[in-house]
C-alpha cells in the first residue's frame, strides 16, 4: 500500500501562472514579495530554481548557456494553427493590452477548437515546462526548425488561456509583471529565513538567484558558506556608474584614484583550467568559438593553472589602431568558418582585472591589489594603460591622450575597492567626454522611400521606464546604418513583428542601438514628453539587453542638466 504522505505533488505551472497574474496587479512590493515567497516555500527542492527562473521571464538560469531562439513570427503562426481564431481578434487585444502573453490568453479564450488539454486534461507542471524548454533548447541542426515548432505546439496545446500568456511571456522573453531580481532577493530571504545580504551574496557567486535558492533549499543554509567560484561558470560582472568629468571622480574617490582608459570593444570573462580556456561575453554568454585567437593567447601565455580573469577584446586595423565597435561584433557572432573574419577583423585583447587564481577568490582584495597580481600573471597579454592620480590636470591630460588613441574616455577605479560582481556602483566611474549616447530600444520601424522602399529603415527607439516595465519612445531616426546593415536589420525587425499598420511595423523590443544625439527637448511629439534632437544610430548594440537600456529617468537627468549648462552660458554672456 502506498503511504499517501510520501507521494509528493508536483507543482502545477497553472500555479505558477496564477501567482504571476496576481504579480501583475499587485503595486505595493511588500505583498509580491510575500506572495512569491509563500509559492517559494511551497515548492519541491528540485522545482524551486526553474520557479524563480520562469517568475522573473527566463526559461533557464541566468548563466544558462541554453537559448530558446524562439521569434515572435514563428509562435505567431503556431498560436494560430494551434487555436484557427481569427487574427484580428489577436491584434484587437493587443492594441488594448499592448502586452504579446495577454493578447494570446485573449485568442486561447476565443478558441472553439476542443484542444488536447481538454480532451486529455493532463496538467502541466513546472517540471514539465522546464523539460519542453530544454527539449526545444537542444533541437539544432537540419530539420531543427520544424522539429521546435512541433514542440512549442506541444507544449501550448496542454496549456490552458492563463498558462498560455505566461509560457508566451517565458518563450519571448517579456514577463513584465514588475517582480524583478532585487524583489526575488526579498522573497528569497524571506521564504528561507535568511539575511537578504547573505542571499544576494550567494547569488551574485553562483551568477544566479534562482541557482543560490534551489541551493539553500536543498542543502540548507550552512551551504552558503563553501560556494566558491568555479571555474567556467561565469561571474556577474562588476559595472561602472557614470561621472560628468575627471573631477568628479577624483573626488568621489576621496582625492585620488586610478584612470584606465576605457576601451571601445566588447567586455570579456575568461576562465582557464589546465589548457581549457573559455570566455563569456557580457551577456555572459561563451563566446569562445568566436575568438579562437584569444583563447590560445591567454592559453599560451598565463601561466596560472586556474584563473578567472576578465578585459576588453577590441578591433584593430593592420596597424593595430581601434577600429569602430560594429566590426567586432561580426566577429562575435560568427560561430563557423571563422578563419577568413579573423583575418579580416583582427582582434586585440587587454586585460583589466583578475577574480580567481589558483583555487583563491581575489574578489575582496583591493583593486591595486588585483591589478598587481593580474600583471604578475599576466604574461604578456597587455594591461589597459592606466595612471594613479590626485590631479585634475594629469588626470585630463590622460583623458585627451586615451581619445587620440581611439578610446572612449577613461574609467576611474577606487583604489581600495573589492570587485562586487552584478553591481553598477560607484567604485568604477566611467567618463565620456562628449554628451553620452544612448543607448534605445527599437519598438517599431517604417519603410522607406526611394530606393529604401522594401527596407525598414526609419526606426522608433525608446527609453525603459523603470517604474512601469514600459518602452517609451523619445525619437525616431533613418540615420547611421549601412545599406546592408539596414538590409540585415529589416530581416530582424520582420522576424520581430508584432502588428503591420500602413507602412509601419510594431516590434518585440528586442534589439539595442547606441544613439547619438545634439540635444533632448521637451515635445509632445511623444506620449513621455521628451524627444532627441538629430538622432542617429551610432552602432547596433547586440552585447546589451533591452533590460540594459537607457531609461526615461536618465533622459530627465540629461534634460536638466543641458539646461542648466545653458543657463550658465546665458549668465555668462551677459557679464
Ligand atoms: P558601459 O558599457 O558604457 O556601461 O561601460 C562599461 C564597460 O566599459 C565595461 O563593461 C567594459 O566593457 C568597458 N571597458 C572598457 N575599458 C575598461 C576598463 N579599463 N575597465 C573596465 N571596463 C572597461
Amino acid at each position: 500500500m502506498v503511504d499517501s504522505k510520501c507521494v509528493v505533488m508536483p507543482t502545477l505551472f497553472k500555479a505558477l501562472a496564477e501567482l504571476c497574474e496576481r504579480l501583475e496587479g499587485i503595486s505595493r512590493r511588500v505583498i509580491s514579495v510575500n506572495l512569491v515567497a509563500d509559492f517559494l516555500n511551497s515548492l519541491e527542492s528540485d522545482e524551486v530554481e526553474p520557479a524563480v527562473s520562469m517568475i522573473l521571464g527566463r526559461p533557464f538560469t541566468k548563466w544558462s548557456q541554453q537559448t530558446l531562439d524562439v521569434s515572435w513570427a514563428t509562435l505567431r503562426e503556431i498560436i494560430r494553427r494551434i487555436t484557427r481564431v481569427e487574427w484580428k481578434v489577436f491584434l484587437e487585444a493587443f492594441n488594448k493590452t499592448g502586452d504579446l502573453g495577454s493578447a494570446a490568453k485573449v485568442v486561447f479564450e476565443s478558441c472553439k477548437v476542443k484542444r488536447q488539454a481538454v480532451l486529455f486534461d493532463k496538467p502541466l507542471t513546472i517540471l514539465e515546462v522546464r523539460r519542453s524548454f530544454e527539449a526545444i533548447a537542444e533541437t539544432f541542426g537540419y530539420g531543427s526548425k520544424e522539429k521546435k515548432e512541433r514542440l512549442i505546439e506541444a507544449l501550448l496545446s496542454l496549456a490552458s488561456p492563463l498558462e498560455a500568456k505566461y509560457l508566451v511571456k517565458i518563450l519571448i522573453g517579456e514577463m513584465r509583471t514588475g517582480f524583478n531580481e532585487g524583489l526575488m532577493e526579498q522573497a528569497v530571504s524571506r521564504a528561507f529565513q535568511l539575511p537578504l545580504e547573505t542571499v544576494k551574496k550567494a547569488g551574485m557567486m553562483l551568477g544566479d538567484i534562482g541557482t543560490a535558492a534551489a541551493l539553500i533549499k536543498t542543502e540548507g543554509v550552512g551551504a552558503l558558506s563553501k560556494i566558491g567560484f568555479q571555474v567556467f561558470r561565469p561571474v556577474k560582472l562588476m559595472l561602472a556608474q557614470m561621472a560628468n568629468d575627471v573631477a568628479e571622480a577624483i573626488k568621489e574617490h576621496g582625492g585620488q584614484t586610478a584612470f584606465e582608459h576605457k576601451l571601445d570593444g566588447a567586455r570579456v570573462q575568461i576562465h582557464k583550467l589546465g589548457d581549457n580556456v573559455r570566455i563569456f561575453s557580457r551577456r555572459l554568454t561563451d563566446v569562445t568559438k568566436s575568438l579562437p585567437e584569444i583563447a590560445d593567447i591567454v592559453k599560451e601565455k598565463v601561466k596560472a593553472h586556474e584563473a578567472i580573469i576578465e578585459g576588453e577584446v577590441i578591433a584593430i586595423d593592420g596597424e593595430g589602431h581601434p577600429i569602430p565597435f560594429q566590426h567586432l561584433m561580426r566577429r562575435f557572432k560568427r560561430v563557423h568558418e571563422i578563419e577568413d573574419i579573423a583575418e579580416a577583423i583582427p582582434v586585440r585583447l587587454y586585460l583589466f582585472d583578475i577574480l580567481y587564481l589558483n583555487g583563491e577568490s581575489l574578489i575582496s582584495l583591493p583593486y591595486i591589489q588585483r591589478r598587481q597580481i593580474l600583471a604578475e600573471n599576466a604574461g604578456g597579454i597587455p594591461l589597459t594603460k592606466h595612471v594613479i592620480t590626485d590631479s585634475v590636470n594629469e588626470a585630463e591630460r590622460f583623458l585627451k591622450e586615451a581619445i587620440n588613441c581611439g578610446n572612449e574616455g577613461l574609467i576611474a577605479k577606487r583604489l581600495y575597492s573589492e570587485y562586487t560582481p552584478g553591481i553598477r556602483g560607484k567604485h568604477w566611474l566611467k567618463i565620456k567626454p562628449i554628451l553620452e549616447p544612448l543607448d534605445l530600444v527599437i519598438v517599431a520601424a517604417e519603410y522607406g522611400y526611394g530606393r529604401r522602399r522594401e527596407w525598414l529603415s526609419d526606426y522608433y527607439l525608446a527609453v525603459r521606464d523603470t517604474k512601469t516595465g514600459e518602452f517609451l519612445v523619445v525619437g525616431k531616426t533613418f540615420k547611421g546604418l549601412t545599406d546592408s546593415e539596414i538590409i540585415e536589420m529589416t530581416k530582424r525587425l520582420k522576424e520581430l513583428a508584432i502588428k503591420e499598420e500602413y507602412r509601419k511595423v510594431y516590434v518585440t523590443p528586442k534589439i539595442v542601438v547606441e544613439v547619438a544625439y545634439n540635444e533632448i527637448q521637451k515635445s509632445p511629439k511623444y506620449r513621455c514628453g521628451m524627444a532627441l534632437r538629430f538622432a542617429r544610430i551610432t552602432r547596433i548594440r547586440d552585447d546589451k539587453t533591452p533590460e540594459e537600456a537607457d531609461t526615461i529617468q536618465r533622459v530627465r537627468e540629461i534634460y536638466q542638466k543641458q539646461f542648466l549648462k545653458k543657463g550658465n552660458i546665458r549668465v555668462q554672456n551677459s557679464i
